[in-house]
């Protein structure tokens, strides 16, 4: 086994957008596990764009109990900015720069990013999360595009960043070291994939979810789901995030000779009227708790 210093490695961060930490413990997802052990973790934010604003800074969503282990060494943070107040806090990769990417930049990585929600549709230039990578790939529908049925409840593949592994390794392969930020849609509402594709039955309960968003319907009303319909739903995330582990297993092995220090986590949870409401941008606890996994990879 190569002894890289972490600060010398590769990076491959990955974003699970909206995944639920419980859907993360009763999934099957043998290829994260090898990273590392599931940690329960608390998002500092509640939806995409400030969720991604600490992650780049190198706050990621941080462990509600316990250390990280890294290559046999145990710390407490992964990344941790000079601009953060001065911590006795272990940290594996302490950084200058005003954002991870401007790091691994100046030390000579190949930064390249690559996302599927809307907030990275690097064409917008509202958009301010691309635009911070010199190389940004967007799968995802124009963020802009107007709201339908037909776009919104459909089939997806194409438009999901972990369907299109083989390019985004090749490019990362182009250089001797990389720094590779993924942000996957598969666990984002509709939750479509290859694994979890869209029936009549999953068709019109997503139909009936989209009005909850759009409307922000109170749950304590006569829209509330009933304990199927958000049965069905928890399965269609498990469902999304095993085929999102399999395209990583994917990823992996074609990046591991690299040996890259790996970090997953979901950017945020997702309610499912558990407190009330539905889908995120609020702190409620299925919102704010998180999957993260972090390892060496091939290194345990
Ligand atoms: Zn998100």
């Amino acid at each position: 086994m190569p002894q890289i210093d972490p600060t010398e490695r590769s990076i491959i961060l990955v974003t699970l957008d909206s995944c639920r930490y419980d859907v993360a413990v009763n999934a099957h997802t043998p290829n994260l596990d090898r990273l590392g052990p599931l940690h329960r973790a608390e998002s500092p934010g509640t939806y995409t764009l400030p969720a991604h604003a600490a992650l780049f800074n190198g706050f990621l969503p941080r462990p509600v109990l316990g250390a990280l282990t890294l290559g046999g060494r145990s710390v407490d943070s992964i990344w941790r900015s000079a601009a953060a107040r001065p911590t006795k806090r272990r940290t594996a990769v302490p950084f200058d720069g005003p954002t991870l990417m401007a790091h691994y930049r100046e030390k000579g990585h190949r930064v390249i990013g690559a996302g599927g929600v809307t907030f990275f549709d690097s064409s917008d230039p509202a958009n301010q999360l691309p635009g911070l990578f010199p190389e940004f790939l967007y799968f995802g529908r124009p963020s802009r595009s107007p709201i339908s049925k037909e776009n919104r409840i459909t089939d997806r593949e194409e438009q999901l960043t972990l369907a299109h592994t083989e390019k985004i390794a090749n490019q990362c392969l182009e250089a001797e070291r990389f720094f590779l930020f993924l942000n996957c849609p598969s666990t984002h509402i509709p939750y479509t994939t290859p694994w979890s594709p869209l029936t009549d039955r999953n068709g019109e309960l997503l139909r009936r979810l989209y009005q909850r968003h759009d409307t922000k319907v109170s749950a304590s009303s006569t829209a509330t789901l009933t304990g199927e319909d958000t049965q069905m739903l928890l399965t269609m995330q498990k469902q999304a995030l095993e085929w999102a582990d399999s395209r990583l297993s994917d990823l992996f092995s074609r990046v591991a000779a690299r040996h890259p220090l790996v970090v997953v986590c979901a950017d945020h949870g997702e309610e499912f009227g558990e407190g009330g409401r539905f889908g995120h941008g609020h702190p409620h606890p299925t919102v704010s708790t998180v999957p993260l996994w972090c390892g060496l990879l091939d290194e345990g």
